[in-house]
């Protein structure tokens, strides 16, 4: 019998974290394990509130969720019967897919990356997320980005070129810019993007609205520089749909409902020839570990959030050379603080 047991948490960043139209200190989460024979699983969601999840969302859905009639080993059929008790809660699905493949891996005595058929020695370096600021405070934020070789940069408002500049006096690393929607008009993206391919920058990601998609067919056409859909890309569904606006797709945990639709997205993915991210939300080291077991399976790994927050109740990876470092213990190889 599989005991449920869940447990509201708010996760405090180390800095105020802005976007193109956002800004946060701290991050709701819920911690979610699963208990069998003495072994525990864990699992988190992460609910930024752009997405429309909240702590009584989260815990409405759970309070729906009985495990009590399921072995481990019906994992298939538990993500199945998660999925189908009610439409969206996607972080509040993700957190039970989590817990359930820490807890199967520890049943079965493998780390998870084993699990699910991920080769260690292939994880691709993660990048380091600055947000939109002020250029002061964004030279404090390069400090902690000194052991990662790429830097992610949130554009989209005015600021854009100052915060490159600001960026690229300090750092020739190169960056992966997310505009977050914030760009407005195709031609105005194409304009960003031009001068940004000159700035070793080598991704865009999201420059345009959800709503924008044939603008995007366009801007797919023109752009020197690769384009990544996050907010257009959230479950296996949505690939098809965007796979002639972008060159590839950023999959995040909390966005699929777990683990086993992020592997769909990869097959699916591969499949269109669309390039593959592996990001997250402002997550503990369980949501990044859980994303990271599947990263070496991927192009581009942005699994910052262990380095950005103050309150994680479990260890961050080791990261060694700027690639986040698997962990051979059986599981998701977590550590309690
Ligand atoms: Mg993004």
């Amino acid at each position: 019998m599989i005991e449920f047991h869940t447990e509201a948490f708010s996760l405090e960043l180390n800095y105020p974290f802005s976007i193109s139209n956002f800004s946060r200190s701290n991050t709701p989460i819920a911690l979610v394990r699963l208990q069998y024979e003495g072994l525990i699983g864990y699992g988190e969601a992460s609910m930024p509130p752009y997405l429309g999840e909240t702590q009584e969302s989260a815990s409405h859905f759970f309070s729906k969720v009985s495990l009590r009639n399921f072995e481990p080993s019906q994992y298939l059929s538990i993500i199945e019967y998660i999925d189908n008790i009610e439409p969206g809660h996607h972080a509040a699905k993700a957190a039970i897919d989590i817990a359930l493949h820490d807890l199967i891996a520890k049943i079965k005595g493998i780390p998870c990356y084993e699990l699910l058929g991920s080769d260690p020695a292939k994880m691709p370096f993660t990048s380091f997320t600055i947000g939109i600021d002020h250029p002061e405070i964004i030279a404090i934020k390069m400090k902690d980005a000194a052991p990662f070789h790429f830097i992610k940069v949130k554009l989209g408002s005015a600021q854009d070129q100052v915060i490159i500049n600001t960026i690229r006096a300090i750092s020739d690393k190169p960056i992966y810019v997310d505009a977050n929607r914030g760009w407005g008009s195709k031609e105005h993206a194409l304009e960003m993007i031009e001068w940004l391919a000159t700035q070793n920058v080598q991704l865009i990601e999201q420059p345009l609205e959800i709503n924008q998609l044939a603008d995007m067919e366009w801007l797919k056409l023109k752009s020197p520089l690769p384009l990544f859909a996050d907010e257009s890309c959230r479950r296996l569904y949505d690939i098809e749909n965007i796979a002639n606006a972008f060159h590839g797709i950023n999959i995040k945990l909390m966005k699929s409902t777990g683990i086993a639709e992020a592997q769909k997205m990869i097959a699916k993915a591969r499949a269109l020839d669309l390039k593959i991210m592996m990001g997250c939300m402002s997550e503990t080291s369980c949501g990044i570990y859980a994303a990271a077991a599947l990263a070496p399976q991927v192009d581009y790994c942005d699994l910052d959030s262990p380095w950005m927050v103050k309150n994680n109740p479990f260890e961050a990876p080791l990261l060694i050379d700027g690639k986040i470092q698997l962990s051979k213990s059986a599981g998701l190889g977590l550590i309690l603080k």
